[in-house]
């Protein structure tokens, strides 16, 4: 319910809306201004309308953005959302925020849709010295799996709580960051997704030595 107005809205006209699994999506559209990989935009579906924020999940490099998004079940914007197709209006703010990409050594960890901005910060060229560990319910929550698997494997793990498979640990994102001696003080932690998530990690990482000044958060309130 993050109802965050950003000033001006640029209208665009979308590409794409694809259905990744049930209930999840990923909408495009031409890109309207740079942006830096980590960087949101606000969305309306109206001028005037309520506006919401998401993660850009494309490069920035790339002509187009796309945003990865749950489906929510009487949600203002994104049931609304979901049925645009090609050719549609979408009203887009300029891109902002802290939650940025850099080349050093860093984990990202990702719940469901907070996969986000990694796949941006992937698709920039940031993978190098990166470790990505992604929560998700069911086998198809990975979403952009092909593309990490593709330069990342062995520093991707995918984290399926309610279901298991060939490739997956089986268990949350806190149980696999249980275990003491994983976790190095000296690297930077990305977090993205549920406050959840977001937080249970957060604790877990500053028990097991990490400076605060060491975790950077994105929450998707
Ligand atoms: C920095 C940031 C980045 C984000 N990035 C993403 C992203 O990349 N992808 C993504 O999917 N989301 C992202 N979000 C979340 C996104 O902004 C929206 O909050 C989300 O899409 C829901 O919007 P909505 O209008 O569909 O639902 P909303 O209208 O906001 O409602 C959300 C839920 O609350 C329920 N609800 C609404 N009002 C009430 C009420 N009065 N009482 C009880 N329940 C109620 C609705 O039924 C619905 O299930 C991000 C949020 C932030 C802050």
């Amino acid at each position: 319910m993050s109802d965050l107005s950003r000033g001006d809205l640029t209208a665009v006209t979308v590409t794409g809306n694809q259905e990744l699994a049930p209930n999840v999506r990923v909408i495009s559209f031409p890109r309207h201004q740079p942006f830096r990989a980590g960087q949101t935009v606000s969305l309306a579906l109206e001028p005037g309308g309520p506006q919401r924020i998401y993660s850009i999940a494309s490069g920035e490099h790339e002509k187009e953005i796309r945003i990865l998004y749950d489906v929510r079940h009487g949600g203002k914007v994104t049931p609304h959302m979901s049925r645009l197709s090609s050719g549609d209006t979408l009203f887009v703010s300029s891109p902002s925020g802290t939650f940025l990409g850099t080349p050093e050594p860093a984990w990202w960890i990702a719940a469901g849709t907070g996969v986000a901005p990694f796949a941006s910060m992937f698709l920039s060229g940031m993978h190098q010295g990166k470790v990505l560990i992604h929560g998700g319910k069911h086998r198809q929550s990975f979403y952009f799996s092909g593309h990490f698997l593709s330069l990342m494997e062995g520093r991707y793990i995918r984290c399926c709580s309610r279901e298991t498979g060939e490739g997956l640990w089986p268990g949350r994102v806190t149980a696999y960051l249980a275990r003491p001696e994983l976790i190095l003080p000296e690297v930077k932690y990305y977090l993205c997704g549920s406050t959840e998530m977001v937080v249970e990690t957060r604790d877990l990482l500053i028990r097991r030595g990490v400076p605060f000044a060491r975790i950077l958060a994105e929450i998707y309130f």
